[in-house]
C-alpha cells in the first residue's frame, strides 16, 4: 500500500547512468525531478552499509527540496576480495569518477590476492538499496542484488562503473557488453524495484 499517493518524485542521484535506468523503471504517470533542477551537492555518505548510505541521500535530498525523494545505493561486492569494493565502489574511481580507475584497482587488489586468480571462479554481486523517505518522515527501504562474476578482462563499452568487467550468473556476456535494455531486465537495480513498486 502507497504510503502517501506520488505523483512527483525526485531521484536523488548525481549519477547520469543510475538516472537513466531508474527513470526508465518508474510509472511514466510520475513526473520526475533531478537534483541537478536544484543546484544541490551531495551528502557524505558515511553509513557503514548500502541501506544507511541509501536513507542518507534519500532523506538529505528531501528535507533540502521539499518533494519525496527515491534514492539509491549500490556497488559490487567481490567475494574473494571480502566483499570490497562494497560501499565503497564509487570512491574506488576517486573523486573523479573515474571508471577504468575502479576497475584497474579491482584487478590490482585480485592479483595482490592471487596472482592465479583468473584460473578460479571469482564470484561477485551487484546490490542496490532503494530507499523512498516521504514528506511525513516515513520510509520505505527495499534491497535487490544480482550474482555473477568478474571477468578476466574489462568487455564492452556500455553501461557505467563496473559493467565492463560483471558477467552475469548463466551469461557469457558483460553487462558492459550488453545492450542497455537487456541490463535493465535483470540487473539488482531492477530487482530492488519490483520491491519498491507496491510504495509508489
Ligand atoms: P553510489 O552512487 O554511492 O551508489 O555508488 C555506486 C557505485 O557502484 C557506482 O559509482 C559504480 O561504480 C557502482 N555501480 C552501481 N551500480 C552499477 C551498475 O549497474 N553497473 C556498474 N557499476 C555500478
Amino acid at each position: 500500500m502507497p504510503m502517501q499517493k506520488i505523483n512527483k518524485l525526485l531521484i536523488g542521484t548525481n549519477n547520469k547512468g543510475k538516472l537513466r535506468e531508474i527513470k526508465s523503471l518508474l510509472p511514466k504517470s510520475i513526473k520526475i525531478h533531478s537534483i541537478s533542477e536544484f543546484n544541490l551537492k551531495s551528502p557524505v555518505e558515511n553509513g557503514k552499509t548500502f541501506k544507511e548510505n541509501s536513507l542518507i541521500k534519500s532523506k538529505y535530498f528531501s528535507k533540502k527540496t521539499g518533494l519525496i525523494c527515491l534514492a539509491d545505493d549500490s556497488g559490487l561486492e567481490i567475494d574473494f576480495l571480502d566483499k570490497s569494493p562494497g560501499i565503497y565502489s564509487a570512491r574506488w574511481g576517486g573523486k573523479q569518477g573515474d571508471f577504468g580507475k575502479a576497475i584497474r584497482r579491482v584487478y590490482k587488489e585480485l592479483n595482490k590476492k592471487d596472482k592465479n586468480w583468473k584460473n578460479k571462479k571469482i564470484k561477485a554481486r551487484f546490490i542496490c538499496v532503494l530507499s523512498i523517505y516521504y514528506l511525513n518522515k516515513k520510509m520505505a527501504c527495499v534491497l535487490g542484488k544480482v550474482e555473477g562474476y568478474i571477468s578476466d578482462e574489462p568487455k564492452g563499452k556500455n553501461g557505467f562503473g563496473y559493467d565492463p568487467i560483471f558477467i552475469p550468473l548463466k551469461k557469457s556476456k558483460t553487462f558492459g557488453q550488453m545492450k542497455p535494455a537487456e541490463k535493465y531486465k535483470m540487473d539488482h537495480r531492477y530487482q530492488a524495484f519490483k520491491k519498491i513498486r507496491k510504495f509508489l
